[in-house]
């Protein structure tokens, strides 16, 4: 989709008080999203350095999605993939993390979504794995624990004031071991979880998937 026309969505959007979120990869897609000041971009894989600094200066968020990718690259064999796209695979997703890298030290909005509904991405636990994924490719845990809460409630702006711990917000919140801050895999360990004052589980969940 050309920029002009992604503009017109973006004009369109923001009329109706709402907010312009594209899936999209390659830096030509990235180039027309930044031409357009969509409100984030989903996916932006082959994102150039130049681009990130970009999206930093005029305030488009990133929402990386490592999830389906990785899925395709642990599962290759049972997916049919041959080695060599397996090994293509594994290369954009280094690149990738190094892009992630860049952007955290750079300022960029960076807020976690693992485009769940993707082949192998469940919804909940592949947030869960898309975290893990953050934190891996070498984004501080603290940031991507920001990057599911407090930024992105930044970013989408609801008129319920969630994702921060503040009076007057939701109690919708995590009890979980201090080790969460050092490494977000923690959060698979036994929790509280708070949904508007109510404890909704607690405890290790056996049926989590080794994802
Ligand atoms: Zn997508």
């Amino acid at each position: 989709m050309p920029a002009s026309e992604l503009a017109e969505f973006v004009a369109a959007s923001r009329a109706a008080g709402r907010q312009t979120m594209v899936h999209c990869s390659g830096s030509d897609g990235v180039a027309n999203c930044l031409e357009a000041r969509v409100d984030s971009i989903e996916h932006g894989f082959f994102v150039t350095d130049d681009q990130l600094a970009a999206l930093r200066d005029r305030d488009l968020a990133w929402v990386p999605t490592f999830a389906p990718v990785q899925f395709q690259v642990d599962h290759a064999a049972v997916l049919g993939w041959t080695d060599q796209i397996r090994e293509n695979l594994q290369r954009i997703l280094d690149q990738h993390a190094r892009s992630l890298v860049r952007a955290v030290d750079l300022g960029v909005r960076v807020i976690a979504g693992s485009d769940s509904g993707s082949h192998g991405v469940p919804h909940g636990w592949g947030f869960l794995r898309e975290l893990e994924l953050m934190q891996t490719a070498g984004m501080p845990a603290l940031r991507v624990l920001h990057s599911a809460t407090g930024a992105a409630s930044a970013r989408l702006g609801f008129s319920e004031n969630l994702g921060v711990l503040e009076k007057g917000a939701a109690a919708r919140f995590l009890i979980v071991t201090p080790r969460v801050l050092d490494d977000v895999r923690a959060l698979r360990d036994s929790k509280v979880v708070m949904f508007d004052g109510e404890v909704l589980t607690e405890g290790d969940d056996p049926a989590a998937p080794g994802l």
